[in-house]
Parts: C-alpha cells; sequence; structure tokens
C-alpha cells in the first residue's frame, strides 16, 4: 500500500484504507483529471492493491457492487439479461 500524499485520479473500484482505524471506502463514480485523497482520522488513506468489483446492467444501467467475495459462481442477472463486469 502506498500514500497519495497528493491525491489519484479516481478510478471506479479503488479501494482506501486508513491506516489508524481500518476504516475502508470505495470509488463508485471516477472522474478523471480531479485528484482524490481521502482522509481519516486527520491522516491520508491509503490506496490498496485489492479493487472492488463491479457489474452493470446493459439495458437499464444498474449498477451493483461486490461487497464481500463467497465461495460461489457470482452470476448478478438484471432485466433477464447477464449483467456486465465493469472496467476499472
Ligand atoms: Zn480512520
Ligand atoms: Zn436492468
Amino acid at each position: 500500500m502506498r500514500a497519495p500524499e497528493s491525491g489519484v485520479e479516481s478510478k471506479f473500484g479503488q479501494v482506501f484504507r486508513c491506516p489508524v482505524c481500518g476504516a475502508e471506502v470505495t470509488v463508485i463514480r471516477g472522474a478523471s483529471g480531479a485528484t482524490l485523497a481521502p482522509r481519516c482520522c486527520n491522516r491520508p488513506m491509503l490506496l490498496k492493491n485489492s479493487r472492488t468489483v463491479g457489474y452493470r446492467c446493459p439495458v437499464c444501467g444498474a449498477e451493483i457492487v461486490v461487497i464481500r467475495q463467497g465461495g460461489g459462481e457470482l452470476r448478478p442477472r438484471c432485466c433477464n439479461r447477464d449483467m456486465v463486469l465493469r472496467a476499472a
């Protein structure tokens, strides 16, 4: 993990963790050109190597993210269609 002191360009799926209290946040919607530098406990949060996995419905645009991976095969569906993996 590294501390993005001056911020990073936010991308979907990035996970930041507070080194003090262990709080974790994930980017649901990134923005190019802007720098994201979340802080917690008066400290910059650290960028984790792991990423959040998300899916999007190609029909209605509904978006979901995986909060906790289980051991099974995850195949989310919406509007009678398989949802597609969101690119980071
Ligand atoms: Zn904290
Ligand atoms: Zn849908």
